[in-house]
């Protein structure tokens, strides 16, 4: 029979890469608690309507990327493309959000219909935070500042650019919308077919092009700079000068206005060249409309949410340091021996107990001396303890160091139980 496969852009995700992920999601949950970021978790699956209504009727993700069934009810179900709208619907309907601060992350698969490529899965993993009741620069610049010390922890500063623009107020955009569909529209034949579709429907998303033909045009277009409304220029200077002022370093990108429609004022990327062309590994910005766009009370709302496979990528591909994510056990138990195996089973669930919570692989399954110490060696365990017919006798262990050129030496079971925290900080 045909073995059943994966569905296409939905990885396995194997021991020899989780720890990279649990370094980035440990790194990132450090750091979140440090700004006082509280984590929540929602479904992964929910009403059409609510990423219809959030994400934008005309954007990629609605068009063309979304995971969209009908159940056994007859209701029609989405697998949550992005984090931003469930956020904002569990937040809204949990009574979180009205004359409330509120600073939440989450974590987990996201699903996408997209072209399979590096760095561009189907179902593919976001850590994101979403901030409410705050209207200020000053919480846009701690998000900011917040993820360039993620990278700085993580090993990627340096590697990694920001790139920030304020796409303004809604009534600001609607007015450089217009001229910029005046203009467009003297050289319709010239842009590439979606933009010229994206003229009636979403003119905004055009400056996205990477047409050539396209961006030739855009060159002579109108730029939003001129129609951007006062206070979107105020919220927009505040946020560079705190950004200045702690010395972080963007470029302002006036085409950046990002792939959903819910954006306001500030929005913001995280760029890298190692990933060609998916480089985006973080993006986010502002959305003051949104709560009240899904039913709530106005409430001001900033966030972002970046891409963990990209950064695993960035993490495994600049070969940084594994010694920050590899994970060995700290001893590898063998036994060989009458009464030896029930003697080590029981040791390693002593040292499992004792002070500084060892790791502790025991090796099941008997075979020779020689093969178990191959296990052993293959562990990355930094001791191996030998269990013998002697060690049983005499209820002692044998400490065989497996990364350091030292001796083995036998001791009673108990004297190196006592001796566990002593032995773990010896290298
Ligand atoms: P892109 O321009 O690369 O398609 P996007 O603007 O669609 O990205 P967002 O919706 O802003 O992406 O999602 C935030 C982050 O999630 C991205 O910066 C990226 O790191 C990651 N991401 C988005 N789509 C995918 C995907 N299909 N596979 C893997 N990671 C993704
Ligand atoms: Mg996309």
């Amino acid at each position: 029979m045909a073995r059943i496969q994966a569905i296409r852009g939905m990885n396995d995700i194997l021991p020899e890469e989780t720890p990279v992920w649990r370094f980035l999601e440990d790194t990132a949950r450090q750091v979140f608690t440090q700004y006082g970021i509280d984590e929540v978790k929602f479904p992964i699956v929910e009403q059409t309507a609510l990423f219809v209504r959030s994400i934008g009727e005309v954007t990629d993700i609605v068009e063309k990327e979304m995971y969209t069934f009908n159940d056994r009810n007859g209701d029609s179900l989405t697998l949550r493309p992005e984090g931003t709208a469930g956020c904002v619907r569990a937040a809204e309907q949990q009574g979180m959000l009205y004359n409330q601060v509120q600073r939440f992350w989450y974590s987990g698969p996201m699903f996408r219909y997209e072209r399979p490529q590096k760095g561009r899965y189907r179902q593919f993993h976001q850590i994101g935070v979403e901030c409410f009741g705050m209207s200020g620069p000053d919480i846009d610049a701690e998000l900011i500042v917040m993820t360039a010390r993620l990278w700085d922890r993580l090993g990627l500063s340096g590697h990694v650019e920001l790139e920030l623009n304020s796409i303004g107020s809604a009534a600001a955009r609607g007015a450089y919308k217009s001229a910029l569909v005046e203009y467009l529209s003297r050289y319709q034949s010239d842009l590439d077919e979606d933009s010229q579709r994206r003229l009636s429907s979403n003119p905004l998303r055009i400056l996205d092009s990477k047409d050539a033909g396209t961006q030739k045009v855009l060159n002579e277009a109108p730029v939003f700079q001129d129609y951007m409304d006062a206070d979107s220029r105020d919220h927009f200077d505040g946020l560079r000068r705190y950004l200045d002022d702690v010395g972080i370093a963007y470029k302002v990108n006036p085409k950046l206005v990002r792939g959903l429609d819910y954006y306001s004022k500030t929005v913001f990327e995280w760029i890298t060249s190692s990933l060609g062309a998916q480089g985006t590994v973080c993006g986010g910005g502002r959305y003051d409309g949104l709560v009240e766009q899904l039913g709530g009370r106005p409430t001001p709302a900033v966030g972002f949410a970046m891409g963990i496979e990209r950064l695993v990528l960035m993490l495994t591909g600049l070969s940084l340091q594994n010694s920050q994510w590899a994970s060995h056990p700290d001893f590898y138990v063998t036994a060989v021996g009458e009464g030896s195996a029930a003697f080590a089973f029981s040791l390693a669930e002593k040292v499992r107990s004792a002070a500084g919570t060892p790791t502790v692989q025991l090796h099941c399954g008997g075979g020779s001396f020689k093969s178990q110490m191959k296990k052993a060696d293959k562990s990355n365990a930094r001791y191996a303890l030998l269990i013998g017919e002697s060690e049983v006798a005499a209820q002692s262990v044998t400490l065989k160091p497996l990364r350091a050129d030292q001796e083995q030496k036998t001791l009673p079971a108990q004297e190196f139980l006592e001796l566990i925290p002593q032995i773990l900080e010896l290298t």
